[in-house]
C-alpha cells in the first residue's frame, strides 16, 4: 500500500541573480513498511525533496508544479495547522546531526515526554511508560535511568537512537532519515542501520532514507532511486537495481565504492555535479559520462522502462523495451 507519493515535483529558488530550478519532475512513492533509499551526491536534490515532504523549505524556495500526497491529500496545499499536526505524529525527521534536534538544556526524558504530550496527549505515568518503552525499543540500556540524562551525556549513536525513540513514541508512520549515520563512526553506522531495518520489519514503519552511500543501502533498502542534478535518473527495486544497474551515473557510483580487495585503487567520478545555477543542455550527466554520445549533449533522455518497476533516464536504454 502506497503511503506517500511525490508526483512530478519541480521546485526552484529565487537567488540574487534570478530564479534557478533545483528539482525536475521528481516522482517516487513510499509503500507501507518499505525502506526507499534516495541516493546521490551532495547537492543533487535529495534533502530538498525530503524538506518538501516536511514542508520545511527555505523562504526563497518555490514549488513550480507537482504534488506530494499523504493519505490522498496534497501536503503542499495543507494549512500550517495541518502540517504541524502531520510533523512528528505521522511523519518524523531523523536529521544528520542529532544535536540539531535535541535541546542541550533539557534531559532526554523531558524531551521525550514533551513530544508524547503534544502528539499523543498522554501525561504522567502513562507518558513515562511510553517514553521508557520507546528508549527500550531503540536498545538504550537502563532506559529509566537514562531518562534523567542530558544530551551531552549520550554518545552520537545514542543521541540518534533517542531521536528515533521520539518518532516511535509518537507512532510516526513515516521516518525520513536524512544521512542519519554520516556523523557517526562505522560500527555505530551499522547499528543505526540495523535499528532502522528492525523498526521497518517489526513496527511496519515506512522509511525514506537519504544517503550518498550505496553500500549503506545495499542490505536494507527495498527500493532505490538515484538522483542527479535535481532529477531521478534511475529507480528500481533493490535487487533489480544491484543486479541490473543501467544508468552510467549509478554504475559510476557503484564503481566508486571501496573494494575489500587490498591495494585496489579507489575509482572516482571525474568532474563535479553541477550547481543549480549552471545551465547544462541535454543530459545533465553528459560532461561526466563515459558513454556520452553526440545526441546526449542536446537532447534530454526520457525515463525509459527497462525492467519490472525499473526505469532509467539514459539514451543507451532507448530500445530495451
Ligand atoms: Fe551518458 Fe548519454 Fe546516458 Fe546521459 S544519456 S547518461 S550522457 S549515455
Amino acid at each position: 500500500m502506497t503511503i506517500l507519493e511525490v508526483k512530478n515535483l519541480s521546485l526552484g529558488f529565487t537567488c540574487e541573480n534570478g530564479f534557478h530550478q533545483a528539482l525536475y519532475d521528481v516522482s517516487f512513492s513510499l509503500k507501507k513498511g518499505q525502506m526507499h533509499a534516495l541516493v546521490g551526491e551532495s547537492g543533487c536534490g535529495k534533502t530538498i525533496s525530503a524538506m518538501s515532504i516536511m514542508q520545511l523549505l527555505p523562504k526563497n524556495a518555490k514549488i513550480i508544479s507537482g504534488e506530494i500526497l499523504y493519505s490522498s491529500e496534497n501536503i503542499c496545499q495543507m494549512s500550517q495547522a495541518q502540517i504541524q499536526k502531520l510533523r512528528g505524529s505521522k511523519i518524523a525527521l531523523i536529521p544528520q546531526d542529532p544535536m540539531t534536534s535535541l535541546n542541550p538544556l533539557y534531559t532526554i526524558g523531558d524531551q521525550l515526554l514533551e513530544v508524547i504530550k503534544i502528539h499523543q496527549g498522554l501525561k504522567g505515568e502513562e507518558a513515562f511508560k511510553k517514553a521508557t518503552e520507546a528508549l527500550d525499543a531503540v536498545q538504550i540500556p537502563c532506559a529509566k535511568e537514562r531518562m534523567k540524562a542530558y544530551p551531552h551525556e549520550f554518545s552520537g549513536g545514542m543521541k540518534q537512537r533517542a531521536i528515533i525513540a521520539m518518532a516511535l513514541a509518537c507512532n510516526a508512520e513515516i521516518l525520513i532519515a536524512d544521512e542519519p549515520t554520516t556523523a557517526l563512526d562505522v560500527t555505530i553506522q551499522a547499528q543505526i542501520m540495523n535499528l532502522l531495518a528492525k523498526i521497518k520489519n517489526e513496527v511496519n514503519t515506512s522509511i525514506l532514507l537519504i544517503t550518498h552511500d550505496l553500500a549503506l543501502v545495499s542490505e536494507n533498502a527495498d527500493y532505490i532511486s538515484v538522483m542527479y542534478a535535481g532529477k531521478i535518473v534511475e529507480n528500481a527495486p533493490s535487487s533489480e537495481f544491484f543486479n541490473n544497474t543501467k544508468h552510467p551515473y549509478s554504475l559510476a557510483l557503484l564503481k566508486s565504492l571501496p573494494s575489500s580487495k587490498r591495494n585496489e585503487k579507489l575509482q572516482t567520478i571525474a568532474g563535479q555535479p553541477p550547481t543549480i545555477q549552471q545551465i547544462i543542455s541535454g543530459c545533465k550527466f553528459h560532461p561526466r559520462c563515459d558513454f556520452v554520445m553526440e545526441k546526449c549533449k542536446f537532447e534530454i533522455p526520457q525515463n525509459y522502462n527497462v525492467g519490472t518497476e525499473h526505469h532509467c533516464a539514459c539514451f543507451l536504454n532507448e530500445n530495451i523495451r
